[in-house]
């Protein structure tokens, strides 16, 4: 979430206080250009030069992966600078992070990007292009675990990444009516009349049509955190 602030000299925790946000559910707050940077909880009482005229906000639940994205999509677009290493810099920045957060990172992107952006910190000639840089270097040093993880693992720690979100139906909620089958494009879901359904993970592609079929909130979106489901359709508890 983003909010509008003042330039002036003061702490994180002190914006945020004016700003009624609840800095213990925070992971991380984003400076806005010329500062351009990330400020972590454990630095929240630090005096800052603020000259930035926004911040965004970070939750425990956000993805840094796709927070990353964001802010380096957000500044590439924020210069018209045409030079090597801001402009072409920034777009192989912003595709592989894009990949990244699509599920499709490769080993060695990270590599990539570690390599890239100290080059392109000091050749780029936009300040734009220098930001970008160094946000990518900051964002490693601070969240490169849970953003290695989207490579290495498969997974987004945080669940915030919509492309590594799961479809789950809930047994305590299904009424075996088939709605969700009937919607369903990609044969994804197995079931039978007042049996709960269940969602063959390696053919569903997340295409939110079976959450949007059925009448009783019982398709469920999970993050990091998945919900217990049986294997195999079994009969339903639940009567219409
Ligand atoms: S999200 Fe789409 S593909 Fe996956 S089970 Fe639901 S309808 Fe099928
Ligand atoms: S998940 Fe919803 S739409 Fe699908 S069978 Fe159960 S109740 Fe019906």
């Amino acid at each position: 979430m983003k909010y509008t602030i003042q330039p002036a000299t003061t702490t994180t925790a002190a914006l945020l206080e004016g700003l009624s946000v609840d800095a213990s559910e925070l992971k991380a707050v984003w400076f806005a250009y010329p500062m351009a940077m990330f400020v972590t909880p454990d630095h929240f009482g630090d005096e800052l030069e603020v000259t930035a005229t926004e911040l965004s906000v970070f939750a425990q639940t956000d993805c840094m992966a796709h927070g990353l994205l964001d802010v380096c999509e957000e500044l590439r677009t924020a210069t018209d600078c045409t030079c090597t290493f801001g402009h072409e810099g920034g777009y192989q920045v912003v595709t592989i992070l894009g990949d990244v957060c699509a599920k499709k990172g490769k080993a060695g992107d990270i590599a990539l990007l570690r390599d890239l952006c100290p080059t392109m910190k000091v050749q780029a000639l936009c300040g734009e292009g220098r930001a970008l840089a160094g946000a990518v270097l900051q964002a490693l040093d601070l969240f490169g675990p849970e953003i290695e993880a989207h490579i290495t693992k498969k997974s987004c720690p945080s669940g915030g990444c919509p492309a590594f979100q799961t479809y789950h139906i809930l047994v305590s909620k299904c009424t075996g009516c088939g709605k969700c089958l009937k919607a369903c494009e990609d044969g994804a879901i197995m079931g039978k009349a007042r049996f709960v359904h269940v969602i063959d993970q390696r053919k569903c592609i997340q295409c939110d049509l079976c959450r949007q079929a059925c009448p009783e909130g019982a398709v469920m979106r999970a993050g990091a955190k998945k919900p217990k489901t049986p294997p195999r359709p079994i009969p339903c508890k639940r009567k219409k």
